[in-house]
């Protein structure tokens, strides 16, 4: 879907806690269970996702301790280091040194460790334990830890850090009452951890860096690190700094670079090699180095030729079911409106308040809403395949073909999430930190087929295989294709973009898989019912106003002829349709389409409400409403050749796939690239691209003879 928040913003933080209450923010690498243990400890409702990234906001609720005791919680963006290079990593760097007017520096700070992975993870605490709050260790996803064979030692790893650590499994709610009872305690105090840094470096850092010459002062021990963090950052876009202090750093920096090169590295290398110390003492391996089942199923999912042949058993599966499950609940709500339409023809008066609530509000909501079970089917495998990990597999043999032409995983995450819709997609590509590649990601998001598209390809192919007998395998490979075209123009449009439009050098990442695990019911339902209402608010408000406002353009002005063609062809609509007629001619659509064409640059969707009202007006009978698709079936141009042949559906979908027909889509470009140049360029080459392609969809078939 193209409009709407991200599905993560439902549940309004409740913050009605005494200012005086203590605050804590929960911090961790993306993706190790901070958002399950917010909800678990704040009984707020969110979208837990499933991969890196998901968490980009800023989420606060309240808390209550062991003794009912009040905590104001923040869940802060998921981050690998303090060193900024992302605007989620300031973010969370500029909340923990209390440099956000919008937020209160945290009085003490829960930090999520994912055990399957503590070397990455331990990277992030150790930075924030040297940052002088009071810490707590929230060493999570034991479980995971433990089928893979590494299990830390939690009282070696607490006397290692000077914190508390608490062994947690988030999900099943196993350690929170000792988290609770952790974040009652009266002596958290500030651990006394700190990396040793080599001498050398230690005393180029103190002569070339002046707000280091309190080094370790007697004011605040934590001064050392805070000046590091702000040093490490790169690019002043992210920046919470103020002016002066950024050019003073950025002096600093380079002075440092040629005091000391690769200060930087060094520094990693020596926060690595410690935290490697720690691990070799706290990692024990109970078990013997037999295969996980995480890893025997990987061999098969990720493998060259099984990995995509099971990709596509899992496509052909979903839209399957898509055409075959969704008939009944699809007959249901059609009859539903058909009912609701008979009993206003009943209750109104003849006239045209009856005609716009028939022909415009039912028929053009209803048009729309009938596909809501195929939506909710798509949404139920998104979540599925999110929740069981499977979609972190489709982006890493993703990557394999995404690094050819350019791009890396980071980007694919935004661009599987685009799948769902474009906007939340486009807001995930934050997390990528090459400025290039992430305006590479934002400007192909909207390639992919994303489910606002779904009721146009729906229709077209109901439209051009009609017929019960077909069987379901035909119309699945329709949308296969559709999505395979989709996906092409990502890469092909990504490859482009990286040869001729922009250049710059890409930063590689490694993509992390989450081990599989049976899925959560209800996270799942919870994402279905997300999605549910973004879909109906979208069709009680855009395609509602829409749909009236076509009503009247196709109703109006009335014109003194019995034949009803020339009525609605003499309405605004009408000659609306006429004049933009011969640009659309070519492409084998009538004016009537291209009404709707012009309508759906508001949203995909509004095509098949347009139609329907458009349908629905011209027909002037007093009968029922009738099934969109069996009224396209029955129009005919006016020598009597029917308008909607297998080449016009085909050219529409085609036109569908590639064009940028969604206004959500463009604020948010608007808003992430901040400037206008953007969401214009991605407008006129996906316009262009679509139009190019149906029109030679149209103009080659006809050629063949089709
Ligand atoms: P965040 O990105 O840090 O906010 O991570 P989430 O809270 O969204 O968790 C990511 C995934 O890990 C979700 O699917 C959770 O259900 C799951 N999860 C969280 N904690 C645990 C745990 O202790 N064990 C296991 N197996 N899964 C967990
Ligand atoms: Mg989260």
């Amino acid at each position: 879907m193209s409009a709407g928040p991200s599905p993560s913003t439902s549940g309004a933080a409740t913050t009605d806690v005494p200012a005086a209450a203590k605050v804590f923010a929960l911090v961790g690498n993306p993706n190790c269970g901070k958002t399950t243990i917010f909800n678990a400890l704040t009984g707020l409702r969110q979208k837990v996702g499933n991969y890196p990234g998901v968490t980009v906001e800023r989420k606060e609720g309240t808390a209550f301790g062991q003794h009912g005791e009040n905590f104001r919680l923040i869940d802060l963006p998921g981050a690998y280091s303090l060193s900024a290079r992302s605007p989620d990593e300031a973010v969370l760097r500029d909340v923990l040194l209390g440099r956000r007017a919008d937020t209160p520096k945290p009085d003490a700070v829960i930090c999520v460790v994912d055990a399957s992975n503590p070397e990455r993870n331990l990277y992030l605490a150790t930075q924030i334990l040297e940052l002088g709050i009071p810490t707590i260790i929230a060493l999570n996803m034991i479980d995971v830890a433990e089928s893979r064979d590494v299990v830390l030692d939690a009282k070696v790893l607490a006397a290692k850090l000077d914190a508390p650590v608490i062994p947690m499994q988030a999900n099943a709610r196993v350690g929170l009452i000792e988290l609770k009872m952790a974040m009652t305690r009266d002596d958290l105090s500030a651990s006394t951890y700190r990396t040793t840094i080599p001498s050398e470096l230690e005393a180029a850092l103190i002569k070339h860096v002046p707000a280091l010459e309190k080094w370790d002062g007697e004011t605040r021990r934590s001064h050392k690190w805070e000046a590091l963090y702000l040093l490490g950052e790169h690019d002043p876009a992210h920046s919470g700094l103020s002016e002066s202090e950024r050019t003073r750093y950025r002096d600093a920096r380079r002075k440092l670079e040629e005091g000391f090169s690769g200060w930087e590295e060094t520094l990693v290398a020596t926060r690595y090699d410690s935290i490697h110390a720690i691990c070799k003492e706290a990692i024990t391996h109970p078990h013997s180095d037999q295969p996980t089942l995480t890893d025997r199923l990987d061999s098969f999912l990720l493998h060259r030729f099984w990995g995509w042949a099971t990709l596509l058993t899992v496509m052909t599966v979903l839209f399957s079911l898509i055409f075959s499950y969704a008939d009944m609940p699809m007959g249901w709500i059609e009859s539903g409106f058909e009912a609701l339409s008979g009993w206003v023809r009943t209750v109104m008066p003849p006239g045209d308040l009856r005609d716009l609530i028939t022909d415009g509000v039912i028929a053009g909501v209803g048009g729309v809403v009938i596909f809501l079970p195929q939506i909710l089917i798509l949404f139920f495998f998104i979540g599925l395949m999110e929740d069981t990990g499977y979609m972190a597999r489709i982006a890493f043999i993703m990557d394999r073909l995404m690094s050819k032409v350019g791009l890396n995983g980071k980007s694919f995450i935004p661009l599987l999430s685009s799948y769902a819709c474009a906007v939340p997609g486009i807001m995930a590509a934050r997390t990528i930190e090459s400025p290039k590649d992430r305006l590479i990601t934002i400007l192909v998001a909207p390639l992919t087929s994303c489910s606002a598209r779904l009721p146009v390809y729906l229709l077209m192919i109901a439209t051009l295989v009609p017929s019960e007998k077909v069987p379901v395998l035909t119309k699945v490979s329709f949308m296969l294709g559709l999505y395979v075209l989709g996906t092409l123009g990502v890469f092909v449009f990504a490859w482009l973009f990286n040869r001729f439009l922009l250049r710059g050098k890409s930063t590689p990442m490694i993509l992390e898989l989450p081990s599989y695990k049976a899925p959560t019911f209800k996270a799942i339902l919870l994402h279905m019912w997300e999605r549910t209402r973004i879909f109906i608010r979208r069709a009680g408000t855009i395609i509602l106003g829409i749909s009236i406002l076509l009503w009247f353009l196709a109703t109006y002005p009335k014109h003194e002829s019995d034949d009803t063609g020339t009525q609605i062809e003499h309405s605004f609509a009408g000659r609306m349709g006429k004049t933009i007629e011969p640009a659309i001619r070519p492409l084998g659509y009538n004016w009537e389409m291209g009404v709707s064409l012009i309508a759906s640059f508001a949203a995909r969707e509004v095509f098949v409400s347009a139609m329907s009202v458009i349908y629905n007006v011209e027909d002037t009978g007093d009968e029922d409403l009738q099934p969109l698709r069996q009224r396209l079936l029955a129009a005919n141009h006016h020598d009597g050749r029917p308008v909607f042949t297998p080449l016009v559906c085909l050219s529409v979908m085609v036109f569908y796939v590639f064009a940028m027909q969604c206004m959500s889509t463009v604020a948010v470009v608007k808003r992430e690239t901040n400037s206008w140049r953007w969401p214009l360029f991605q407008f006129v080459y996906m316009t262009a691209t679509a139009y190019l392609a149906a029109l030679a969809v149209y103009q080659i078939g006809s050629r063949l003879g089709y």
